[in-house]
């Protein structure tokens, strides 16, 4: 290795910042998506320190903190002063799950694990989309040679459905929930003020949006998925919600939420969340299944 590398990596060491940065991604929203927002209290000990149009989730416990979500390459510097604006430390982020493995989302993984040593979680699928860099052909927005890649995670820890990944007291739990992507997974966790403690739902993206010639109903070269997806979104509908976040904050106006908070009430909390999110992408799907159909 030549001396110049070395007093990089060794800089980089001592520094411990999101100092490598991943190429950004340039796309029609990114820009738009990309503004930077204050980070505010959802419920308890959850914090939204996303983007303006990019969810990222923290959720804090006493013995370290869980992100969901990294948002695009570009965004990973504005998650990170996010979370030290609140006064959290990015080495007390130990573990950070994937909703879906788009670079909207997990672009900035990889950025925010090597600030944070944190372990990354992920579906089966959604790891090799994070480790090789590159979406499958399973996926619905596959493109032969797609132009953008997810920026690399070097190690990723699969994860089964319904299995618990813990840190300390905290911990969440994952949903399968294929349809947007094979490896699609919505998470799920408590949060409790005092006594009264409630169930937080990271929903997945439910939207049947696909590129090129993808069939939800096996018309193309992959198989017909159109049943497990509606099978995720009644999974979705019926998981126990009183707060539903989702991973576009506006497909469930959450910063409108954020804005009419007041010390008295909490507009993120409400008993039809999931069950309204479920039902607009049931919607979609039984429209896209008839175009695909051609009734
Ligand atoms: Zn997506």
């Amino acid at each position: 290795m030549a001396l110049v590398a070395k007093v990089l990596l060794a800089l980089a060491a001592v520094t411990g910042c999101a100092q490598a940065h991943d190429a950004p991604v340039n796309c029609d929203s990114c820009a738009e998506w990309n503004q930077p927002v204050k980070p505010f209290n959802v419920y308890g000990n959850t914090w939204y320190v996303g983007v303006d149009g990019l969810s990222s989730v923290l959720v804090t416990g006493p013995q370290g903190h869980i992100l969901l979500d990294g948002g695009l390459p570009q965004s990973a510097p504005l998650i990170e002063a996010n979370i030290k604006a609140l006064g959290f430390r990015m080495q007390d982020v130990k573990l950070i799950v994937n909703s879906h493995a788009h670079w909207d989302h997990a672009g900035g993984i990889a950025a925010l694990q090597r600030a944070s040593g944190a372990i990354v979680g992920a579906s089966q699928s959604g790891a090799l989309v994070l480790q090789s860099g590159t979406n499958g052909v399973d996926d619905p927005q596959y493109e032969a040679n797609p132009v953008v890649h997810v920026a690399k995670v070097a190690k990723v820890k699969v994860v089964q459905e319904g299995e618990v990944l813990k840190v300390g007291s905290i911990g969440v739990t994952a949903h399968m929930t294929p349809g947007h992507t094979p490896g699609s997974t919505t998470w799920t966790w408590t949060s409790c003020e005092g006594h009264r403690c409630l169930d937080v739902v990271y929903a997945d993206s439910l939207n049947p949006y696909a590129s090129g010639k993808f069939s939800f109903t096996g018309k193309g070269k992959t198989p017909d998925i159109s049943a497990s997806f509606a099978a995720s979104i009644a999974k979705v509908a019926a998981l126990k919600c009183d707060i539903i976040l989702s991973v576009h904050p506006d497909a469930t106006g959450m910063m409108e939420k954020a804005a009419a908070r007041t010390p008295d009430s909490n507009p993120f909390i409400g008993a039809d969340g999931c069950r309204e999110y479920a039902a607009i992408a049931g919607q979609r799907l039984t429209k896209r299944i008839a175009q695909e159909r051609g009734e």
